[in-house]
């Protein structure tokens, strides 16, 4: 799959982590399954791992965490 970003790399399975802000919380997710693009670093990620994420996220906020650094797990 070329990336949709740059239109020149190609997409490659890797992990890269994000950061999320819900609700005046700040979570930030290591080692999310993502997509990569092998030219311009972008990642992507997939449907399920969006909903799980930001779920994720809503519980932290949900707890009155303001910041949070947490290895993403799979459901
Ligand atoms: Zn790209």
């Amino acid at each position: 799959m070329k990336c949709p970003i740059c239109k020149h790399g190609e997409m490659v399975n890797g992990v890269a982590s994000i950061t999320l802000e819900r609700a005046g919380s700040t979570v930030m997710f290591k080692c999310v399954p993502a997509g990569i693009c092998n030219n311009c670093g972008e990642a992507f990620y997939n449907a399920e791992t969006t909903k799980s994420l930001l779920e994720q996220a809503d519980q932290v906020a949900k707890r009155g965490v303001e910041v949070d650094i947490r290895r993403y797990a799979t459901a």
